[in-house]
């Protein structure tokens, strides 16, 4: 990990916490502790998972403190570390909603196993953001984005999603990718979402779609999409 500067170090139960002195995040500590392991039960609870690994957070100041140009935050599940920021770019730690996303990358990978599916592993972790948060306002806001994209002809297909999540705007690939995963884990269970999850590729999307759903992609989709259509005028 990039590790330029001081760290100060902490701990709670399932986390090691690296910020800098006389951060906001310093400042704050025992309110992102208490957020953070309120996340990591309920993220457990929502996956179906027992992950008991500690997470290495390392929590920079801002984007050019932690060296980011086109994120926010950073999982590297493999290390069991996240790298997060703290402060006057915005948080990815410690607040409600986005505390779950990088831990649920973490939790993912390791206790389900690796994807090269971005839109379940994006899916998954903007999708659990909405479920942990506390408020109805955030819960709607992907579902409120995809209305958009549904409204202007511009919402773009579930497989070219799956095999090249790269080539769409973030603003476009996650918000769709964490409405889809919600309709489809609210619809058919968690289950069926980690089956697809490990035993799906991002070049046959829609046969392995079939083969764990038992209906087809497109169905779904349809289905989906127009179910967001509705939920703009509510
Ligand atoms: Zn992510």
């Amino acid at each position: 990990m990039d590790s330029h500067g001081t760290w100060l170090q902490t701990e709670s139960e399932h986390y090691v916490y690296y910020y800098r002195p006389n951060s906001a995040a310093a400042a704050d500590i025992e309110s992102i502790k208490t957020e953070q392991e309120r996340v990591f039960t309920q993220l457990n609870q929502l996956l179906g998972t027992q992950y008991n690994q500690k997470i290495h957070a390392y929590i920079f100041n801002d984007l050019a403190d932690a060296g980011f140009t086109d994120k926010t935050g950073q999982a590297f599940p493999i290390l069991n570390t996240i790298e997060v920021i703290y402060g006057s770019d915005g948080y990815t730690i410690g607040k409600r909603g986005i505390s779950a996303h990088e831990v649920a990358h973490i939790i993912t990978f390791n206790a389900w196993g690796p994807t090269d599916l971005r839109i379940l592993s994006e899916g998954i972790a903007v999708y659990m953001e909405h479920v942990t948060y506390d408020s109805e306002a955030k819960y709607g806001s992907s579902q409120m984005i995809v209305a958009a994209l549904v409204a202007h002809g511009d919402l773009p297909n579930i497989e070219s999603l799956a095999s090249d999540f790269e080539q769409f705007d973030t603003n476009i690939s996650y918000p769709v990718s964490g409405s889809f995963a919600g309709y489809i884990i609210r619809r058919f269970g968690m289950e069926k979402y980690r089956r697809l999850f490990t035993e799906g590729r991002s070049n046959h999307f829609a046969a392995d779609f079939k083969s764990v759903y038992g209906v087809s992609l497109s169905d779904v989709e349809n289905t989906w999409s127009h179910y967001s259509d509705k939920s703009l005028t509510q």
